[in-house]
């Protein structure tokens, strides 16, 4: 049975901590292919609009041959659950649906929509760099989530790229080179939409 990854995010701009913990990931868990799902632009939030968002996405994962991107949730004029976007694609593929997460997102799963019905569908990934994230807390995190909802959730330590789309917003939009930090593509993107300006 194939194994697929699933990397949602808002990707706003996609950059290397997205695209390292999905390759890293990949291989430790000898997944078969991670899907990028951007969000689409929910109704009350400000953000770039969800078909640039799309595009950049589409642009730096182009040289992985593992890596493909899913316009589930960009097509959708709605807010998008994740529970929702599972179910869409178990009908569209067979396979094994493995949700990959920073370990910032493990803490804020239990307020996701139909979380219960979530962890039946798919296992969680959370890529964590131990020293940066007390394992008491995470423990006890786990646990929880186990005793509960009987979550299955691999931990998955990574290298920490500590880089966030928010900081990359903002040096963009004072001109700083983020370079080694976002693909090339995606940098020659930013600059011919002048994004974030
Ligand atoms: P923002 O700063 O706008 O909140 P972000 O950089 O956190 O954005 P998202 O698109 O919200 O990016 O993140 C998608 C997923 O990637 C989340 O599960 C998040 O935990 C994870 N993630 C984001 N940045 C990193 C990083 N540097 N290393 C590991 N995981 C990350």
């Amino acid at each position: 049975m194939k194994k697929y990854g699933i990397m949602g995010g808002t990707f706003n701009p996609i950059h290397l901590g997205h695209l390292m913990i999905s390759e890293y990931i990949r291989v430790d868990m000898e997944l078969d292919e991670i899907i990028f799902v951007p969000t689409g632009n929910p109704p009350h939030k400000k953000t770039t609009d969800a078909s640039l968002r799309y595009e950049m996405v589409e642009l730096a994962v182009q040289e992985n041959e593992y890596f493909s991107i899913s316009d589930i949730e960009v097509k959708n004029s709605d807010i998008s659950y994740t529970v929702d976007t599972i179910s869409n694609l178990e009908g569209k593929l067979d396979g094994k649906f493995y949700f990959i997460i920073g370990s910032d997102t493990l803490f804020q799963l239990k307020t996701w929509k139909k979380i219960d019905l979530l962890f039946k569908k798919v296992e969680f990934i959370c890529a964590i760099r131990p020293e940066y994230v007390s394992t008491q807390i995470l423990a006890l995190e786990l646990k929880y989530l186990k005793q509960k909802y009987d979550a299955k959730i691999h931990i998955i330590e990574t290298p920490l790229y500590e880089i966030s789309s928010t900081d990359l917003r903002n040096r963009i939009s004072k001109d700083k080179s983020v370079k080694y930090l976002i693909p090339d593509v995606v940098i020659d993107f930013i600059k011919e939409k002048e994004l974030y300006k």
